[in-house]
């Protein structure tokens, strides 16, 4: 029997499309590097998972302008919220079910483009206490308040003392360390983060592990690692940029209104304003538009210690510290 494949096309870039709809994160990130049309199935679903996290905190007509702001702070999303849009569908997905509060982490001295941009949609502020894990590297915290519809929407601001960066790396669980900007989506600790777990940094872990409220598994070492570390070795030195172990995802944060919406999608023309309204020439731009963590290099690792057996770093520590204790 002859079978004519022109009467059934496979339109490669739908399958992609609904196959994208349908994997975890990670895998996301993993088709991003396939061969076109690939990463055309992933932008837009990317775009949907973050944006339909996002849209409820902002009306339609604001949101063109939420990340050209967040970029004139220097910021980033992070915390518990980018984690829940990465384990959407993961095997884990049900634990990230609940809602949790918006948190942005800036630049010391920015805070105003994105402070003013919830203030400018009735979101009252005030100042928070700086939770613990961030007392080095936290100069003040906000929390921005908008209680006028249904749903009481809050958003937590983190100032650096420093760089942005800074205050990502200080969080106590690797788990924690993600990023959301207007252009990457950057995951620091990718092995263990996208397998539900994470590692606790620093050395007082006894409150932690009773801890039922978290929704990853919580390790205070990686003596249970079963693979090769590589770049993720616990007890390497990283970098924030240039760094073989990070998974960054480049993504198109333009807002486009959607079916549904209440307002019309916005023209061309608004577009256009509302990227002048962030970049200047085009060298500035440029700038504005490099890797989040290379606005300062910070050189950090998790822990003193790799506990994974046979791991080549902690036998080359072993035999150092063997030398030195006999010297
Ligand atoms: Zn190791």
């Amino acid at each position: 029997m002859e079978v004519d494949l022109n009467a059934h096309p496979m339109y490669i870039l739908d399958v992609l499309s609904v196959l994208a709809r349908h994997v975890p994160f990670v895998q996301l990130m993993d088709m991003f590097r396939w061969e076109w049309p690939a990463p055309m199935a992933v932008d837009p679903e990317v775009k949907q998972r973050i944006w339909s996290k996002i849209g409820k905190y902002m009306p339609v007509d604001a949101r063109p302008w939420f990340f050209p702001s967040l970029s004139d702070s220097g910021g980033a999303l992070t915390g518990l919220f980018v984690l829940h849009i990465l384990m959407e569908n993961s095997e884990w997905a049900a634990t990230y079910q609940g809602d949790v509060d918006m948190e942005i982490v800036v630049e010391t001295g920015h805070e105003e483009p994105i402070t003013s941009f919830f203030c400018d949609i009735e979101y009252k502020v005030g100042r928070i206490d700086i939770p613990p894990e961030f007392e080095s590297t936290v100069e003040s915290a906000y929390e921005l308040v908008n209680d006028s519809g249904d749903e009481v929407l809050r958003v937590k601001i983190y100032v650096s003392k420093s760089s942005a960066a800074s205050v990502v790396l200080s969080n106590r669980y690797t788990a924690l360390m993600n990023v959301i900007t207007r252009e990457e989506v950057v995951v620091l600790c990718p092995t263990t983060t996208f397998a539900n777990e994470t590692l606790v940094c620093g050395t007082d872990h006894d409150d932690l592990l009773d801890d039922t409220k978290l929704p990853f598994q919580c390790f205070v070492d990686n003596s249970h690692w079963t693979t090769e570390c590589g770049d993720e070795c616990p007890m390497v030195y990283r970098k924030t940029f240039g760094d073989g172990g990070v998974r960054i995802l480049k993504w198109d944060s333009k807002y486009v209104a959607e079916e549904g919406d209440t307002k019309q999608p916005l023209g061309d023309d608004r577009w256009a304003s509302a990227e002048s309204g962030w970049g200047g020439d085009g060298d500035e731009r440029a700038m504005r538009t490099t890797h989040f963590c290379l606005k300062e290099a910070v050189r950090w690792r998790v822990s003193e210690e790799c506990r994974r057996p046979g791991c080549p770093n902690a036998q080359a520590l072993a035999a150092r510290r063997a030398y030195i204790s006999f010297v």
